[in-house]
């Protein structure tokens, strides 16, 4: 796992299962974050001017007129049946998958679902498969377990499939953990085709695909691509409500078609929590009733992209043309890459001195080793912000290199 470690002086107490988990960059450098006078492109943060709060206090209101004593009550572990309807339909919709609402599990946010999957499917020193960068609190959530994670490159294209077969063929993956849009770090988007050739490298084996999707709503540019839910049933779906509504309510879910998985982890969820918030739930399901919710993705969509351009284009001008970047058609973040031999890690505090942060690539990198690349996120700043931080980042990467 990557550098960063809990330590604590009362070890004695912790079980073994703490002594690998990662804790969470953004959660070191959180008092850094705090002075206002630091532009930060480090966190994952949706914008939050586009949280749609009229809509919600009207919906919370519904819930609250229509069924305060269900919406109050104690509730079923897979949660409230209206809103596990609208998100079953949903892919109906959009893709033309087929999914029905026993197939849907509500989570305490997509997070939860990776929390969940370790506890049922992996035994300590498992095979889990991951992209190599992947999202850092999926390590996090899935070290409690005690994998043995395999690290899978990335290519433009998405996952590296040879190397996914390679590792397949040298013993099977218990699991391989996949963002298959806008990935999160690397802003990467997987084809069809890569995902037509990840579905066949895992056929007939028993490998479960897992497809963290909270950012394919979010697209800028390009046609939608197909969902390996619409290849497969051997997949699990985390979807949530945290980039397309907002991140607070803790609401995300997972579609699961094999019927004795999903009891697996209805039990766990019940052993964790019994279930997600009612309330969050009932209001939720009625914003989905009363409102264009499309037409507010689409809102989102059409800022993020502005402020991915604005970024894009700062980057251009004012960093050498030895930094490359990924142009995301979706999501929250810009991928770079600096020449081999710079450590983003050190780059960092000249940055911070600068006034701007970035999360440096080292942290999501289950075994670390490249040093070079870093993470911008470019949701949670105004144009103006974005800018001016991304002329700090020039000179402090200037004074880095002097
Ligand atoms: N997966 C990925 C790839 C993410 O980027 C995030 C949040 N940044 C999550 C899962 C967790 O999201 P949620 O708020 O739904 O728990």
């Amino acid at each position: 796992m990557s550098v960063w470690y809990y330590h604590s002086h009362m070890t004695h107490r912790l079980s073994q299962r703490m002594s690998a988990v990662p804790s969470s960059f953004l959660r070191e450098i959180f008092t850094v974050l705090k002075d206002e006078r630091i532009i930060s492109f480090a966190g994952g943060l949706p914008n939050p001017s586009l949280f749609p709060t009229q809509a919600f206090k009207r919906a919370a209101d519904a819930a609250l007129s229509e069924a305060p004593q269900q919406a109050l009550q104690y509730g079923a572990t897979e949660g409230v049946p209206e809103l596990r309807e609208i998100i079953a339909h949903s892919y109906a919709r959009k893709d033309g998958i087929d999914v029905h609402p026993d197939h849907i599990l509500i989570t305490n946010g997509s997070q939860q679902g990776l929390d969940l999957l370790g506890k049922v499917l992996v035994n300590e020193g498992d095979r889990v498969g991951v992209e190599n960068p992947t999202y850092l609190a999926a390590l996090q959530a899935l070290s409690l377990y005690k994998p043995s994670v395999i690290e899978i490159p990335l290519t433009p294209e998405g996952l590296d499939t040879d190397a996914l077969s390679a590792a397949q063929n040298a013993a099977p993956l218990t699991m391989l953990y996949t963002i298959p849009n806008f990935q999160n770090p690397s802003g990467l988007t997987y084809s069809n085709e890569t995902r037509e050739r990840v579905v066949a490298a895992l056929n007939g084996s028993h490998t479960l695909l897992v497809e963290d999707d909270p950012y394919g709503e979010i697209r800028f540019i390009g046609e939608r691509r197909t969902p390996f839910l619409a290849y497969t049933d051997e997949v699990v779906m985390l979807g949530s409500f945290s980039k397309i509504v907002a991140p607070g309510l803790r609401l995300g879910w997972m579609v699961v078609k094999d019927a004795e998985l999903y009891a697996a982890l209805h039990t766990a969820k019940q052993a964790a929590d019994l279930h997600t918030s009612t309330l969050t739930q009932h209001i939720v399901y009625r914003y989905y009733r009363d409102n264009d919710t499309d037409a507010h993705v689409r809102a989102i969509a059409h800022a993020y992209k502005q402020q991915k351009d604005t970024m894009l284009a700062a980057l251009k001008e004012h960093l050498p043309d030895d930094v490359s970047y990924t142009d995301p058609e979706g999501g929250m973040f810009i991928w770079a890459t600096f020449p081999e031999a710079v450590r983003t890690a050190e780059l960092f505090p000249l940055a911070i001195a600068e006034g701007v942060a970035f999360v440096p690539g080292e942290s999501f990198y289950s075994t670390g080793g490249v040093t070079n690349t870093l993470r911008l996120n470019f949701t949670n700043s105004s144009p103006e912000q974005i800018t001016e931080g991304v002329t700090r980042l020039a000179r402090a990467y200037t004074r880095y290199c002097a």
